[in-house]
């Protein structure tokens, strides 16, 4: 299947955010015979040089009914609209919907069968786990996390009353709200919440000396961004661990107590933890092909293993995959990007023989955008530190990033009537 010239390529991409959704639009537009999205573009007057065309099938699996801006999570869990803006329902995304060659099935992607490239899953609502054929697979699942560091639901519906809930809960302003975890997460969700509710308290507790303590990331970033965070009305409290939280219930209702290991003790209306390692969603893949912590080991092509079955047909992207460099949404709509281009030089190959010309991934150094309320904290090697407002511009915009990452991955088109 998929080398007989008229039938189309039959793609499956586990997984349909920042790094699924690239590869299947940056493969559409490649497969129509036009520069991929995401890559670079032609300098004016430079000649375009002929883009193979193929027909394709792309079928996204995600356990999700909808693209979640995980980003903006911080700023969702303070902010209704926001929270209702950021999940978007694959029937009503323009890229899936107005798209003729790109379905998305919701469910979970239980186990790929390598050697006879098929993937059995489960889809949501049924009982009985169903097979998909496919000549070229992407696995773009991300990670697992906890809660409040993603949505737990997997429905827009049930997503707002689960933000709606926190909301609620954060916002009674009786004791205020701790956010335990001094980490990205953990400084974004704390002073976002500041932001749109100056009138609350927010204490943000960290059991190290530096906020970001497991980045490696130079001091001054992290120490700019304790200040950013103070300057942004979050009280920090350093160097202390949370030894124990109990829910307390009084006549107006629950609040917690806090109690750290030096032994005092503090009131709260919500605790969020800031905290929990998260875990690659990588449970459908083979143990060989992952590391010890279930990372996918991939090839600088983003491809499977050499010493895997059809490692060729196989390409990993996002999140997932064992790589160096801070995980980032950036990186992971860049992977899915050499994703697709890779699998167009594959698919070349296929139908005339040609020597595939693969895109191949760097190291990629540590780099971060940090949201602080209204300014924002980067860096990366070459240009260093920088912060204030007008880096929050750059990097989120007005939004935390939605339009932004909205409009690289070109979400709002299909391909229909194009
Ligand atoms: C709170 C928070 C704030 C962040 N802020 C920033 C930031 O400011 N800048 C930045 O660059 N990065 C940020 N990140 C990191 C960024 O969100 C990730 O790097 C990015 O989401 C990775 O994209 P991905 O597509 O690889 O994985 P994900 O976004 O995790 O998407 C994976 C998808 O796969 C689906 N899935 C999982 N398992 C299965 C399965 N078995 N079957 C089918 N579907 C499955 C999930 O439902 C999900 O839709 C932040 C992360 C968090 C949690």
């Amino acid at each position: 299947m998929g080398s007989i010239s008229n039938i189309p390529f039959r793609i499956l991409i586990a997984g349909g955010s920042y790094a699924g959704l690239s590869a299947a639009l940056n493969l559409q537009d490649l497969c129509r015979g036009r520069p991929a999205r995401c890559g670079s573009k032609p300098a004016e007057g430079e000649a375009v040089p002929e883009i193979p065309q193929f027909d394709i099938d792309v079928t996204i699996i995600d356990e999700r009914d909808g693209f979640y801006h995980l980003i903006g999570t911080p700023l969702a869990l303070a902010d209704r609209d926001y929270a209702a803006k950021a999940w978007v329902k694959y029937e009503d995304l323009p890229c899936v919907r107005d798209s003729s060659n790109i379905r998305v099935l919701q469910g979970s992607v239980k186990e790929i069968d390598q050697v006879r490239k098929q993937a059995r899953y489960l889809a949501r609502g049924r009982t009985e786990d169903e097979m998909v054929e496919y000549d070229y697979f992407v696995a773009a699942a991300g990670l697992r996390r906890a809660w409040p560091a993603v949505p737990q639901s997997l429905g827009r519906k049930q997503w707002l009353l689960e933000a709606g809930t926190h909301i609620t809960e954060g916002h009674r302003g009786r004791y205020g709200v701790v956010v335990v975890g001094g980490g990205a997460v953990g400084i974004e969700m704390a002073a976002e919440l500041k932001l749109v509710r100056p009138e609350l308290n927010v204490t943000l507790v960290h059991s190290r000396d530096r906020l970001l303590s497991s980045e490696p990331l130079p001091d001054d970033v992290k120490d700019k961004s304790l200040d950013l965070l103070k300057e942004s009305g979050v009280e920090v409290l350093m160097g202390l661990r949370v030894q124990k939280t109990e829910e307390v219930k009084d006549g107006t209702g629950t609040f917690y107590r806090v109690t750290f290991e030096n032994g005092k003790a503090m009131l709260a209306d919500q605790v969020s933890f800031a905290v929990s390692r998260s875990v690659p969603a990588t449970d459908f893949m083979a143990q060989q092909i992952k590391d010890e912590e279930g990372y996918l080991k991939i090839q600088p092509t983003l491809a499977f293993p050499v010493d895997s079955p059809n490692w060729s047909n196989h390409f990993g992207a996002g999140d997932l995959v064992k790589w160096s460099g801070i995980k980032r949404c950036g990186g992971a709509m860049h992977m899915g990007y050499f994703a697709a281009n890779n699998i167009h030089q594959k698919m070349i190959e296929a139908r005339t023989g040609k020597k595939p010309e693969f895109l191949a991934l760097d190291e990629i150094p540590p780099m971060i955008g940090l949201a602080v309320g209204k300014s924002a904290v980067s860096y990366w090697p070459q240009a260093g530190m920088s912060h204030g407002e007008d880096v929050m511009k750059l990097f989120f915009g007005d939004d935390l990033g939605f339009t932004i990452c909205w409009n690289h991955l070109g979400l709002g088109t299909g391909n229909k009537g194009l």
